[in-house]
């Protein structure tokens, strides 16, 4: 089925309003409300709030034994201070909906208007809005949390806006998506010091001068395969910005970025050796945290297909190309315990980049997203006779 004009009318505007209040990630109280608010008209058999956070879960129940699907979008948005002229412009200074998420949200909206006029014959969808994607904790706390237990899904598909690729033209694959990453924090504590005695302190200066080049022996980035590693050192802090003191502490922060989450593991070991080893020699203590941690994201052949299947159906055409992506995107969780696919949607090829200040989610998208989940749901639990 497709979506009326006064469907799209009525989702376009719902998105401009999500759009224009925008919530960062773990705080999506307002827009989890929004999203309860949208749902009621569709009735679904039952709304689960706060999940993981405040994730949102609308259930569509056929009634009849069969499989459980789940689509997921994202509620959280980024601390970036958007620049548009469009009159559904942020009113949050700082804060922008600037990675699509509002856009993501309104196609599973859209695909409850059509299961709520349509249901399916058998099984259940899940219309699963997550916090936190942005900081990779969302789906780990909803997939922890006990009111996800009896939500399980058998399938979990998402679609992800991704600029780059023409309009309406879906990029996917079996196998790796999107890379395993994840922050590192390295603090190192010595002792301060004159400065003109800095023999009677202890800096992390020389260490941190040699960690850089070192961190940076541990990356193998030519080619996105299974050996792939990359070690990005995004910021250093050591001391105080003044002439009189020899420092004392200093912090490192690092992303490391693996195709699969096992590689992920071994270079965090392998980047906490060479801090370790060379803390000891400066005479420096240290400690880590992680921050940031996202699971590869790997696509499942099976759904994979389904959902190849479904857009041929449509007319939608698609492919594997700029994939997998170094980035990270945290609906691999999702495929840990169900047959998972996301795929990458085009928005044309001259458009603004995700997490840019003038990123804005193309509406005409809404009724596009919708129509492929609609197929893959339809294709899997077909529609009440
Ligand atoms: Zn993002
Ligand atoms: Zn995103």
């Amino acid at each position: 089925m497709t979506l009326s004009t006064n469907d799209v009318r009525e989702l376009t505007e719902f998105r401009r309003e999500l759009h224009q209040y925008p919530e960062l990630s773990g705080n999506e109280v307002e827009t989890a409300q929004r999203i309860v608010d949208a749902l009621t008209p569709l009735s679904p058999n039952r709304v689960v709030t706060e999940l993981g956070g405040h994730g949102v879960a609308a259930v569509f129940d056929s009634g009849v034994a069969g499989p459980t699907v789940l689509f997921r979008a994202e509620l959280d948005a980024l601390p970036i201070q958007e620049i548009s002229d469009n009159p559904w412009v942020s009113k949050v200074p700082g804060h922008g909906h600037l990675c699509g998420h509002d856009g993501h949200m309104t196609m599973l909206l859209a695909l409850g208007r059509m299961l709520a006029e349509r249901p399916t014959a058998v099984g259940r969808v899940v219309l699963m809005f997550q916090p936190s994607e942005e900081d990779g904790r969302g789906a780990r706390a909803v997939v922890a949390d006990k009111k996800f237990e009896d939500l399980r899904p058998d399938y979990a598909f998402a679609i992800h806006v991704e600029p780059g690729r023409p309009f309406g033209f879906v990029s996917t694959r079996v196998g790796l998506m999107n890379c395993a990453s994840q922050g590192l924090a390295i603090s190192f504590v010595g002792k301060t010091a004159h400065a003109a005695c800095p023999q009677e302190g202890v800096s992390p200066a020389m260490c941190i001068a040699q960690l850089i080049p070192a961190l940076n022996t541990l990356s193998l980035a030519d080619e996105l395969n299974d050996q792939f590693r990359l070690v990005t050192v995004t910021h250093v802090q050591m001391g105080e910005p003044t002439f009189g003191i020899a420092p004392g502490e200093a912090r490192l922060l690092v992303t490391l970025r693996t195709a699969t989450d096992e590689a992920l593991h071994a270079l965090d070991e392998a980047a906490r050796n060479l801090s370790r080893d060379l803390a000891e020699q400066a005479g420096l203590s240290l400690c880590f945290d992680v921050c940031d941690a996202f699971a590869a994201t790997v696509n499942d052949a099976e759904a994979t297909d389904m959902a190849v299947k479904a857009m041929n159906a449509l007319g939608i055409s698609c492919d594997d190309s700029g994939l997998p992506m170094r980035a990270s995107e945290d609906f691999g969780v999702f495929g840990w315990d169900a047959r998972a696919a996301i795929l990458c949607l085009g928005p044309g090829e001259r458009y603004a980049g995700l997490h840019n200040p003038d990123y804005d989610f193309p509406d005409a998208l809404i009724p596009v997203g919708a129509s492929i989940f609609e197929r893959i749901t339809r294709d899997l639990l077909g529609t009440r006779g």
